[in-house]
């Protein structure tokens, strides 16, 4: 690979799978669930496939999903979305991560990651010859939080966008009003763009979750990426999309339609259908999160490592008390069970060497099965 890919190497979730696959490991690494969405909205992509929408969808996506994306939008979080113009489908959330940071940031600029961060944040600002400042979230109490004086002194004259990931992979930490109006008062002040990934926006167990796009001054230096993956169960699918205004769009846009134009087709109209009339099996849906997070949390601590709160989500991180790349590569063969070291979402690793990032977005009968083999 060129020379800007090569500190990435293979990514994390591709060894780890592969690797619980070669062992008949329970897979607690990569974030997916094992059991399907709404049975009506599978029904909607089959009958899509047998009545021919086969060939590209319009390069912003189907009418009806981005309106049904809009509409949703509004319904959750009080917030309006031209879908003509403010809305775009893109092939998962990854796409319109890297749509936005390839459309919107030059090269040469500097782009504030948190840290950890989701490893293709850091690939997206390579590509995008951009660099990449971190700020980490430090340990509070029993969760994270960030460090809003260490993202102050990280912006620079060079600063072109803050990537904010709330809900958090992998913490679960979810940023309070506090900490956005923070980020949203420094990107106000410095004239930053923000990403914001909400691809867990409706994985939240308690909290309400704020779109930082919702805050003064912005809406229009926003860009919101979320996924119809981790909301329907259907992180295969890859229907994703970005929300920001005309202008910024306009950005996202330019990029994206030379990465894959569209995808997708009949899958787009089955999310619309799911954004419309599945809104109870979400609520289904998180309620079970929760109780599975609280399962896979108390059989850790049972287990004598020291799980860190989780406020939303697929994740729980816990403490292994010994290198958490070593655990997770031997994890497999040792206990059948696969798991992610957190250091490798990270530029400094030391506060988080021993930091392992477990998976419960599983079924109950896999889940314990995991739990029966790590305890
Ligand atoms: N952002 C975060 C924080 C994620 O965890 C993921 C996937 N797990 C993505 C983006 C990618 O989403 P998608 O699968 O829709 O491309
Ligand atoms: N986002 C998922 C995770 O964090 C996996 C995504 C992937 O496999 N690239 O586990």
């Amino acid at each position: 690979a060129v020379e800007r890919l090569q500190p990435f190497g293979a990514t994390i979730f591709a060894e780890m799978t592969a690797l619980a696959l070669e062992r008949g490991a329970v897979n607690l690494g990569q974030g997916f669930p094992d059991w399907d969405g709404p049975a009506a909205m599978l029904e909607v992509a089959r009958g899509q496939i047998s009545t021919g929408n086969n060939q590209y969808p319009p390069v912003r996506g189907a009418a009806e999903l981005r309106q049904a994306i809009c509409e949703d939008r509004a319904r959750n979080f009080d917030v309006e979305y031209d879908p003509g113009t403010e809305a775009l489908v893109t092939t998962g959330a990854t796409e319109a991560i890297a749509a936005t940071i390839l459309g919107l940031v030059e090269p040469g600029s500097e782009v504030i990651l948190i840290e950890p961060y989701y490893d293709s944040y850091a690939a997206a600002v390579a590509l995008a010859g951009s660099t990449r400042v971190t700020v980490p979230l430090v340990p509070d109490g029993t969760g994270f939080a960030l460090d809003v004086d260490a993202l102050r002194s990280a912006v620079s004259e060079k600063t072109a966008m803050i990537v904010v990931n709330s809900p958090h992979n992998p913490t679960g930490t979810i940023f309070g009003l506090a900490e956005l109006s923070a980020i949203a008062e420094l990107a106000v002040e410095r004239d930053l763009l923000v990403l914001a990934d909400e691809v867990y926006e409706r994985l939240t167990f308690g909290l309400v979750h704020i779109p930082i796009a919702t805050l003064p001054g912005m809406a229009s230096r926003t860009v919101t990426v979320s996924s119809a993956g981790k909301t329907f169960n259907v992180t295969g699918w890859k229907v994703g999309w970005a929300l920001a205004s005309q202008t910024l769009l306009d950005g996202v846009l330019a990029a994206k339609q030379f990465l894959t134009f569209s995808g997708g087709a009949p899958f787009q109209p089955a999310v619309a259908h799911a954004l419309r009339h599945e809104q109870a099996w979400v609520t289904d849906l998180v309620a079970d999160l929760q109780r599975k997070r609280d399962l896979l949390t108390h059989a850790l601590e049972g287990a004598g490592l020291s799980p860190f709160r989780t406020e939303g989500t697929y994740f729980v991180c816990a403490r292994v008390d010994q290198d958490a790349l070593s655990y997770c590569r031997a994890l497999p063969a040792s206990r059948g069970v696969a798991a992610i070291p957190v250091t490798v979402f990270t530029d400094h690793p030391e506060p988080w060497r021993e930091i392992v990032r477990f998976a419960f977005c599983k079924t109950d009968e896999v889940l314990a099965e995991g739990i029966r083999r790590l305890t």
